[in-house]
């Protein structure tokens, strides 16, 4: 006998979890800065996540490193991201969780912190700014009110399934849950390849020294024995504590050799084993090559494999890669992307920078990117999307997929969720003037002026 392929669940009834002016899905870097700018306008705010932390990536990945926060600006690095970034970089660093920013490729800074820290600065900056926040919630599916218009959003807890009553919902999910659910448009064609992060510790960091530049050309000797890695290159580099390091070397396929789809269940599942696979393989490649490394051990596999992109929704506007190389300007910036573009594509990393020092070093984000649009084309009445699954094209999302940029993104859509309430208005027709201002009275750097 053939199994059905569908089952017809009974009706139930669900019950009311809460209700809310603001409810913000993620909590990564956008769902952080989305909740801290509603809340922080005194929007009552919800924050959902299926986790037990916050840092999205940045913690439950391992990433543990900030990109995009500086731009190489006519051959000065700057920090170009402040606002909510601020408040929280400096709550990690009184922790003593944030590194002194590094050179990336001789051309920008990024900046190491400790996950640890990460997680309570997060607690405490968004407890400290009122939201009420819900971990351990699965977003599962939403309800209309009409069309293009959200009513709840539904999720799975442990206290069984709830439904979040909200007045204007941000999608800050990174794979776009929520606005798929609602039906909003999307693209999800190539995509680029995850990673499995890990940290070791118990590193030599005198016999290490730079060792994100010797360990590529140890890899490239032993590929002249006949040894192969998944991606040419490795970027290790020390954390606060210099004993410890992260790895960034991974590159996970699915089984005919594409990027694995973080949205695919038993793909992600085979990529979580062969990530932790890759990880050991490696770890045990530098044991045995690179000095400083003989007595490390792996101290962190992190909770799940790093996914750099899935689901792009499409909004009333899409960044590019032309705007990213070319530093473009929008009329309703909301703040910038100093990052270059960052391809993970299959066995490589490929960059692409805008001219050095020849230009600013960043481009401006619209604020159309965070506005989702339904079938007809048309954006929702009250549903926003920021971070990396906001609307943008592949190789532009290669860039504008940092927590620098998705900080930039969430903080824009939570005040912009504020001015909506306030004005009784869609999201798609508040005054684009206003938000401006009220970010830049925030911190936010519009990138009207060089720097
Ligand atoms: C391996 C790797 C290395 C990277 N290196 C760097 C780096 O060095 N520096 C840097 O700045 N960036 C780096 N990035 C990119 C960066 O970390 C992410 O792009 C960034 O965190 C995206 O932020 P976000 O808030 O949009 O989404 P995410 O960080 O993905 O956060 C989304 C959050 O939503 C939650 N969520 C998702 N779906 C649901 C659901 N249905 N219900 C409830 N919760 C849900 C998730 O648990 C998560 O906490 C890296 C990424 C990877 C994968």
């Amino acid at each position: 006998m053939v199994a059905p392929a569908f089952l017809t669940e009974p009706a139930r009834e669900t019950p009311i979890g809460g209700d809310y002016e603001v409810v913000v899905l993620g909590g990564g870097p956008a769902g952080i800065a989305a909740a801290a700018a509603a809340a922080g306008k005194g929007r009552k705010t919800l924050l959902l996540e299926r986790y037990g932390f916050l840092g999205g990536m940045g913690t439950a990945a391992g990433v543990t490193n900030f990109c995009g926060l500086h731009a190489n600006v006519f051959g000065d690095i700057k920090q170009v991201v402040h606002g909510v970034a601020d408040d929280l970089l400096a709550r990690i660093d009184r922790l003593g969780g944030l590194n002194e920013p590094h050179l990336v490729l001789g051309k920008t800074h990024a900046q190491a912190y400790d996950t640890a820290a990460y997680k309570i600065a997060a607690d405490d900056l968004l407890l400290s700014l009122g939201v009420d926040i819900l971990f351990h919630a699965l977003a599962v599916g939403v309800v209309m009110d009409e069309e293009a218009r959200l009513r709840a959003l539904m999720v799975e807890t442990k206290s069984g399934r709830m439904a979040m009553l909200g007045r204007v919902f941000i999608d800050c999910s990174g794979d776009g849950d929520l606005a798929a659910f609602a039906g909003a448009r999307y693209e999800k064609g190539d995509m680029l390849y995850p990673s499995m992060m890990f940290r070791l510790n118990n590193v030599d960091p005198d016999k290490a020294g730079e060792a994100w530049k010797t360990v590529p050309a140890l890899m490239q000797e032993a590929e002249r024995r006949g040894e192969t890695f998944p991606r040419k290159g490795a970027i290790l580099r020390p954390q606060k504590h210099t004993t410890e390091w992260r790895v960034n070397v991974t590159q996970v396929k699915s089984a005919d050799g594409r990027a694995v789809d973080g949205t695919d269940a038993r793909e992600l599942s085979a990529g979580e084993i062969d990530g932790r696979k890759q990880a050991r393989a490696f770890f045990d490649f530098l044991k045995r090559e690179a000095p400083g490394f003989s007595d490390a051990y792996i101290v962190d596999i992190p909770p799940q494999l790093g996914i750099r992109e899935t689901r792009r929704i499409i909004g009333l506007a899409t960044l590019t890669a032309d705007d990213v190389t070319t530093c473009a300007d929008f009329t309703d910036t909301v703040g910038v992307n100093g990052w270059p573009l960052e391809m993970h594509v299959a066995g490589d990393v490929v960059w692409r920078w805008p001219d050095i020092p020849g230009s600013r070093g960043y481009n401006q984000l619209p604020y159309r990117m965070l506005l989702p649009t339904a079938l007809d084309g048309r954006a929702f009445d009250n549903l926003m999307v920021a971070g990396r699954c906001a609307s943008m094209t592949h190789e532009g999302q290669s860039a504008a997929r940092v927590s620098g940029a998705c900080f930039v993104m969430g903080e824009a859509a939570g005040t912009a969720a504020h001015l909506s309430l306030a004005g009784n208005t869609a999201c798609a027709d508040i005054a684009v003037p206003k938000l401006q201002q009220t970010l830049e009275r925030g911190g936010v750097f519009l990138g009207l002026t060089a720097t």
